[in-house]
């Protein structure tokens, strides 16, 4: 059912055939419904900062570390880089907005599709641009016994941050991983562009505002609309990895 893109993916990066054995996942919007806090808390900092930043535009930016954010949006409008003092506070002031916010429930698809994975000896690793405490203590309350502390690559392993392909090669070492054996899935741009410049076969999920052609160009090989319907998908694509 997925072989046309999985035999894409194969010729474009000389493989001969997958062998899956990990899926890297992305967080905010993948795992949780959190990317509509996260856009609520950019645009209410932003906006007292005196910045001109539109929620939707919080969706563009995802998986960018916050300092890159924020220097981004200091060039457009004060046409100079923010320091470091500007980005710890505005960046300290959109942490303190989103966690007054209620917090963000569980991705409806998540956790089945970790139990197939679960069940299917599949191993799951986590690659989140995310530093926050709160959400990543949240994963063990949510998906129990599922993501081990040496399969996580967060904000706190990497210089870059995505887009740059850095987060998942990091996760690519944990897993101990050859490319043809793990695929990603993310539901960010910039997150598809780190995946895909990584090498990764990669599986957009379009669970945001965004039109899927963004995702498309940004280096999706696959392109679904939620978690649960890759969920309900799971079975089909992970025979079409294991052939
Ligand atoms: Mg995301």
């Amino acid at each position: 059912m997925f072989e046309a893109e999985r035999d894409k993916y194969l010729t474009s990066h000389g493989f001969e055939a997958m062998h899956l054995k990990a899926v890297l996942f992305d967080m905010d919007g993948v795992l949780f419904d959190s990317m509509k806090n996260h856009a609520e808390a950019w645009h209410r900092a932003m906006t007292l900062i005196g910045f001109d930043f539109p929620k939707a535009e919080a969706y563009m930016h995802e998986g960018r570390t916050g300092s890159g954010t924020i220097n981004i949006i200091s060039q457009r409008q004060w046409h100079r880089d923010a320091t470091e003092e500007e980005k710890e506070r505005i960046y300290k002031m959109k942490s303190d907005i989103f966690n007054s916010l209620p917090t963000a429930e569980p991705m409806p698809g998540a956790w089945e599709l970790l139990q197939q994975l679960r069940a299917d000896g599949i191993t799951p690793i986590l690659v989140t641009g995310s530093g926050q405490a709160s959400l990543l203590d949240r994963l063990n309350k949510h998906f129990p016994d599922t993501f081990h502390p040496e399969l996580m690559v967060t904000a706190f392993d990497v210089k870059y941050g995505k887009p740059n392909p850095e987060p998942y090669l990091i996760g690519k070492q944990k897993g101990d991983l050859e490319l043809y054996q793990g695929i990603v899935v993310e539901n960010a741009p910039l997150g598809v562009e780190a995946a895909s410049k990584a090498g990764f076969f990669t599986v957009a999920v379009n669970t945001g505002p965004l039109d899927d052609q963004i995702l498309l160009d940004a280096g999706a090989h696959l392109l679904l609309h939620s978690m649960q319907e890759l969920s309900e998908r799971w079975e089909d694509l992970r025979t079409c990895m294991q052939q």
